[in-house]
């Protein structure tokens, strides 16, 4: 009995402060990205600081894309931290959890691959990733696309192939997230019927 009633008292203290323990998390993700790619910055002409892609993916997720699952939202802060910062996946996993850190591994590049190599294995695995990894692949895929608006002329005259890519990419990724695969689907025509 005393068991019984310390459980559902765990279970509606747990309820009650969900919404609480999932911002801390968040913000705690928001405040690892932001230190890790410290001195980054996204290519173009805007300077832009690298951790406004991943909170701009997070925005995609939430916004557009209607997600709310916390690991899914996590790990999109995080996506980028093991291929372009000196971030491990044990670091990862003692912060966040083993779910996080295994969402962001599969998004993760072999660093040893050639670019080519790269984009014809994301084809290839987009298939098998796990749902939440999917989700995370199409929303960073449509801040890509989008942020290529900020690149200077010559530099997205040479963005042809990538676009085409995408396109391979959202077709292995259907059935995830009609929204966020129409709004990719839809960004990708544009940019490749003006870059021609
Ligand atoms: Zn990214």
């Amino acid at each position: 009995m005393l068991y019984d009633e310390l459980v559902s008292e765990w279970l509606a203290y747990n309820l009650e402060h969900a919404v609480e323990l999932n911002f801390l998390i968040l913000l705690n993700a928001i405040d690892f990205a932001a230190i890790k790619h410290e001195g980054q910055y996204r290519e173009g002409v805007l300077g832009t600081p690298y951790v406004i892609h991943p909170l701009g993916v997070v925005k995609s997720l939430w916004f557009e894309g209607g997600v709310r699952e916390v690991s899914t939202l996590t790990a999109a802060l995080l996506h980028d931290t093991l291929e372009d910062t000196q971030t491990t996946a044990d670091e990862i996993e003692a912060c966040f959890g083993y779910r996080v850190r295994s969402i962001v591994e599969e998004l993760t590049d072999d660093s040893q691959l050639s670019s080519e190599e790269k984009k014809q294995k994301q084809v290839e695995h987009a298939r098998h990733y796990s749902r939440e990894a999917r989700l995370i692949k199409l929303a960073d895929r449509l801040y890509n696309i989008r942020d290529l608006k900020n690149l200077n002329p010559s530099e997205r005259l040479a963005c042809r192939s990538y676009l085409q890519w995408s396109l391979k990419l959202l077709n292995a990724l259907r059935g995830t997230n009609a929204a966020l695969e129409a709004l990719l689907e839809a960004e990708i025509l544009v940019q490749l019927a003006e870059n021609h």
